[in-house]
C-alpha cells in the first residue's frame, strides 16, 4: 500500500488519486485510507504490479495451442505460476513466472520454437494502474453538448432551441419501426408458450418522450393465458389426461407452470428461458426479482437496445397512456419534457444508470413537469380528477382498485387558456420548484395541488381518508414518505420519488434556484450578438465549468426526515398542522441542548445570562398557540409568516424563531451547575444562541472507553445509548486532565424551511480556543450531535 503517493493536497482539502475521491479534511482522509475501497484498490494494484514484474508477453501462437503446451515450454526457464490466454482469438498469451530471474532467461533466449511455431517473447508492458470510473458517461454527455452548443446558439429564440432539442433527441421513424418489429417478434414467440398472451410496450418508447438510447419497456399480459389454462384444465379433466382443447401437447414449456399458482419470479424465470432460447440476437438475459416490480432484463444486439419485461404492470401501461394523452392535449409539453430531462441529466439529477438509485427517474420528472403545468395561472393542463370527469362511461377504468379513468382522446379535453411561450414556461418551472416547500408537501397530480404532509404523518387519519374515498377497497399502506413526495396520479399509495435521498432533493432544488436566477438574465432570453453562449446552452453547462467558491461554514445540520419520525412525534405534528416545523425545531433544539449539556458536559458560560439575559422556558404547545393566534394562514402562507429574514445571518437564509423562545425547557437539561440552561438572545433582531464551555477533550478515545464500559457491563445495554454516552463522558472527564484553557464556543440554532429543505442548522463558532481544539471537537460533533439528537427525540417523544 502506498497511501502517501496517492494523496494530494488540494485547495479544498485532499484528493486520493487512486480512488478518485475528494476528502475535505484530515479525519475523513484518515478514514478513507483505512477504509475498504482504498485497501482493496491498493491490494489489487500491488497484485497487478507483481504480476507485471513476473510475466512476459508471448505472441505468434495459434488457436489450437493449449495452456498446458505453453506452460510446458516455458518451464525450461523457471517455474510458471499462470498462463493467461487471449480468449477470443488465441493469438497471444501472458506467461507468469514464479521468479523474476526466469524472465531474464526467457528474454535472453534468441529463438523460441514450440510445436513448429516461432514464438515472439517480449517484456510485459507496464501500465499505470487506473481506476476506471464512470467518467466516460459524463465525457459522452460533454461531447454531445459540445456538438449541440453551436447548433443551439445559431437559433433565434429559446422556443426554437427547445423545439430543436426535441428534434435532435426524439426517437426517429426507423427506430420506432425497428422497436415495433421486435415487439411483434416477441409477441409471436410468447404466444407459442403463453396462448392468448399479449406483449404491450409502455414507457418512453411509446409515451412520446423517448430518446435515441431509451430502453424498451414491455408488459407481458398473461390474464388471458390464465383463462386459457383454466379452460384447458377443466377440458382435460373431462376428456382425460394428455391433450388440451386446442390439441396442443402438454409436453411444452407452458405445461410446466400453472399461472394461477406460480410466483412472479417463477414466471419470469420461464420468460428468461424463452428469450434466451427462442429470440435471435437477444443476450445478457437476467431476472431482477428484487426490484419493486420484478423484471427480466435483456439486450438486443442487432438493435443495440436494452429491454425490460415485467408482468403485473398494468398500471404502468395505463400511466403511459396518461402521458400520451397529456402530450396530445398540449403541444408545449414535449419541448418542456425533453429540455428539462436533458437539463436534469446534465446536472446529474435524473436518469439512474441501472434503473435503481437515488436520482429522479424520468417518469417522476415528467410528473413534476405536469404538476407545474397544472399550477400555472391559468393552468396549462387540467388535474387528473378533472380529466376523470371529462371521460365518458366507456372510458371508465379501474386497475388494482385504483381509478384510472381519463378520456382516450385529447379532443375530449378543452384547450388551455394559458398562452405563455416555452421560454417563460421553462423559467416558470425552475422558479416554481426553486421556491417549492417540499418538506411540508405531498404533490398530488390527482388534485393538482400540494397536500399538507401532516395529513400523511398520522397513519390513522390517512387510512380513514382513503377508506372514505374508496370504501370498497382493501386499505392500502400510505406512501413511503421521503424528502420529495410525489404521488402517482393513479396508484395513490405510491411515492414515485420515494427512491430520492435528502442530498438529491436538495440538489434538485438548488439547481432549480440556480436555473431560475439564470433565466432572469438577458443571456437566457436574448441571442448573443457576439456569438457567445446564450439561452439553453448556459443552462445545460455542467457545474465543473463554472467554478464555485464556497466559504467553509462550521454548521451541523439535522434534517427533517418525515419517513423516520417517531410515531408519537408524527401525531403531535399532525395536531399542530401548518406549524409543524416550529414544533419539530423546538424538539430538536431541546434534544441538542441536552446532548451538549448532559451527555457531553458542556457548561453554560457564566457570561451568557449576564450578557444576553435569561429567557424563561415555555411549553412548546403554549408557544404554538401564540403562533397560531398571530398567523391564521394556509399551509404555504404560514411558512412565510413564521419566517423572519435575518440579514445578519451568516447563512443568508430564512430564520424561523428569531423572535421566539426556543427551549422547551425540559427538566433534564439542567447544566452541571444546576442552572437551567436557556437559549439566550441578544436582541429581537439577532438569532438566539448558546454560549458553551468545554473543559475536557470529551471527543477523544470515546470508542475505546465505550468498548471497555460495555465489556464491564458484559452486554450492550439496550435502549440506553444516552446513558452509555453520558458514562463515557464521565469516565473521560474523570481520567483525563483538563484542557489548559477551556474551549468556549457559540452555538446558534437556525430553522431552515419553506424554500429550503427543512432542517435545523446549528452554526458553531469558537469564542476562545487557545488550545486549538475547536475544529476537532466540531468534526466529532458533526456526526455525534445529529445521531444523539435523533435518538433522544425518538426516546422522549416515544414515551409521550
Ligand atoms: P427512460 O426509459 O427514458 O428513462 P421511461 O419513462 O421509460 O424513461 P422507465 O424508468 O423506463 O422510464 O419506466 C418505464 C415506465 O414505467 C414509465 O414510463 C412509467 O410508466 C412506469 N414507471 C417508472 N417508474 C415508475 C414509478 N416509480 N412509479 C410508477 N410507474 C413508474
Ligand atoms: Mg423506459
Amino acid at each position: 500500500m502506498e497511501p502517501d503517493r496517492d494523496i494530494q493536497t488540494t485547495p479544498r482539502g485532499f484528493q486520493c488519486t487512486l480512488c478518485k475521491v475528494n476528502l475535505p479534511n484530515l479525519p475523513s482522509l484518515d478514514q478513507h485510507v483505512k477504509g475498504r475501497k482504498h485497501k482493496t484498490l491498493s491490494t489489487v494494484r500491488a497484485t497487478r504490479k507483481a504480476q507485471e514484474e513476473h510475466s512476459v508477453f508471448v505472441s505468434g501462437i495459434k488457436p489450437d495451442v493449449s495452456r498446458t503446451d505453453i506452460t510446458e515450454y516455458f518451464e525450461q526457464f523457471g517455474p510458471v505460476t499462470d498462463v493467461i490466454m487471449d480468449k477470443d482469438k488465441g493469438l497471444y498469451a501472458i506467461v507468469q513466472f514464479d521468479e523474476t530471474e526466469s524472465i531474464q532467461s526467457a528474454l535472453a533466449c534468441v529463438e523460441h520454437q514450440m510445436k513448429g511455431l516461432k514464438l515472439r517473447v517480449k517484456p510485459r508492458e507496464k501500465k499505470e494502474f487506473k481506476l476506471i470510473t464512470k467518467k466516460n458517461d459524463s465525457q459522452n454527455l460533454q461531447q454531445v453538448l459540445n456538438r449541440l452548443k453551436p447548433e443551439l446558439c445559431q437559433l433565434g429564440s429559446v422556443d426554437a432551441q427547445m423545439q430543436y432539442i426535441v428534434e435532435r433527441f426524439q426517437l426517429g421513424e426507423n427506430e420506432r419501426k425497428a422497436r415495433g418489429l421486435l415487439v411483434q417478434l416477441l409477441q409471436e414467440v410468447f404466444i407459442e408458450f403463453f396462448p392468448d398472451s399479449g406483449i404491450l410496450p409502455f414507457g418512453s418508447s411509446v409515451n412520446t418522450f423517448g430518446i435515441h438510447s431509451c430502453d424498451l419497456d414491455l408488459f407481458l399480459d398473461l390474464e388471458n393465458t390464465k383463462v386459457f389454462q383454466a379452460r384447458g384444465k377443466s377440458t382435460t379433466e373431462q376428456a382425460g389426461e394428455g391433450m388440451s382443447d386446442d390439441g396442443r401437447s402438454e409436453d411444452s414449456i407452458l405445461s410446466d407452470i400453472d399461472l394461477s399458482t406460480a410466483s412472479p419470479a417463477e414466471v419470469l424465470d420461464l420468460v428468461a428461458v424463452i428469450l434466451r432460447r427462442c429470440v435471435p440476437s437477444v443476450h445478457k438475459v437476467h431476472v431482477v426479482s428484487s426490484a419493486r416490480l420484478p423484471v427480466v432484463k435483456f439486450h438486443h444486439k442487432a438493435l443495440n437496445l436494452q429491454g425490460d419485461i415485467t408482468i403485473n404492470n398494468r398500471l404502468a401501461v395505463r400511466n403511459t397512456r396518461f402521458l400520451q394523452l397529456c402530450s396530445g392535449m398540449e403541444d408545449r409539453l414535449r419541448p418542456l419534457v425533453y429540455t428539462i430531462r436533458y437539463w436534469a441529466k446534465q446536472k446529474g439529477l435524473a436518469g439512474n444508470p441501472s434503473g435503481a438509485g437515488p436520482l429522479l427517474n424520468n417518469y417522476a420528472l415528467t410528473l413534476l413537469i405536469i404538476f407545474f403545468l397544472q399550477n400555472c395561472d391559468p393552468p396549462v393542463l387540467p388535474t387528473v380528477d378533472q380529466l376523470k370527469d371529462m371521460a365518458c362511461e366507456e372510458e371508465h377504468c379501474m386497475i388494482e382498485g385504483w381509478n384510472c379513468t381519463f378520456p382516450s382522446q385529447p379532443i375530449a379535453v378543452p384547450s388551455s387558456k394559458n398562452t405563455q411561450d416555452l421560454c417563460s414556461l421553462l423559467a416558470g418551472f425552475f422558479s416554481f420548484y426553486a421556491k417549492f416547500d417540499f418538506a411540508s408537501s405531498v404533490i398530488s397530480l390527482r388534485e393538482g395541488r400540494a397536500l399538507p404532509i401532516t395529513n400523511f404523518l398520522s397513519k390513522n387519519k390517512e387510512e380513514e381518508a382513503k377508506q372514505e374515498e374508496q370504501p370498497n377497497k382493501a386499505s392500502h399502506h400510505g406512501p413511503k414518505l421521503g424528502p420529495l413526495n410525489l404521488l402517482d396520479p393513479f396508484e395513490l399509495s405510491h411515492n414515485v420519488a420515494g427512491n430520492l435521498n435528502e442530498r438529491m432533493q436538495v440538489s434538485f432544488q438548488r439547481e432549480c434556484q440556480e436555473a431560475e436566477k439564470y433565466c432572469r438574465s438577458l443571456q437566457y432570453q436574448q441571442k448573443s450578438t457576439k456569438g457567445k453562449s446564450w439561452g439553453l446552452v448556459r443552462l445545460f453547462t455542467p457545474h465543473g465549468d463554472v467554478p464555485h467558491t464556497k466559504p467553509e461554514q462550521l454548521t451541523i445540520s439535522i434534517p427533517f426526515k418525515s419517513a423516520s419520525l417517531p410515531e408519537g412525534l408524527c401525531n403531535q405534528l399532525h395536531v399542530v398542522g401548518d406549524d409543524f416545523r416550529l414544533l419539530w425545531f423546538q424538539k430538536v433544539c431541546s434534544a441538542v441542548e441536552r446532548v451538549l449539556l448532559s451527555v457531553l458536559r458542556c457548561q453554560l458560560a457564566p457570561s451568557t445570562v449576564a450578557i444576553y439575559g435569561e429567557v424563561s422556558a415555555v411549553d412548546a404547545t403554549e408557544e404554538m398557540e401564540t403562533t397560531s393566534a398571530s398567523h391564521n394562514t394556509s399551509a404555504n402562507d404560514s411558512c412565510d409568516s413564521v419566517e423572519c429574514k435575518d440579514e445578519a445571518s451568516p447563512l443568508g437564509t430564512a430564520v424561523i424563531g428569531a423572535k421566539r423562545r426556543l427551549s422547551s425547557g425540559s427538566d433534564a437539561s439542567l447544566s452541571p451547575q444546576g442552572k437551567k440552561p436557556r437559549l439566550a438572545r441578544r436582541s429581537e433582531h439577532e438569532p438566539p444562541c448558546w454560549i458553551c464551555v468545554q473543559k475536557h477533550i470529551v471527543w477523544a478515545r470515546r470508542r475505546k472507553v465505550k468498548r471497555e464500559l460495555i465489556k464491564e457491563a458484559d452486554s450492550n445495554p439496550e435502549g440506553s445509548c444516552m446513558e452509555l454516552e453520558t458514562q463515557v463522558t464521565a469516565q473521560i472527564v474523570e481520567k483525563e486532565p483538563e484542557l489548559k484553557e477551556p474551549l468556549e464556543f457559540k452555538v446558534q440554532p437556525q430553522m431552515m424551511g419553506g424554500t429550503e429543505s427543512t432542517r435545523a442548522v446549528f452554526k458553531l463558532e469558537p469564542i476562545s480556543d487557545t488550545t486549538g481544539v475547536f475544529h476537532d471537537f466540531f468534526h466529532f460533533l458533526e456526526a455525534f450531535l445529529p445521531k444523539m439528537a435523533e435518538t433522544l427525540l425518538t426516546k422522549e417523544v416515544g414515551s409521550v
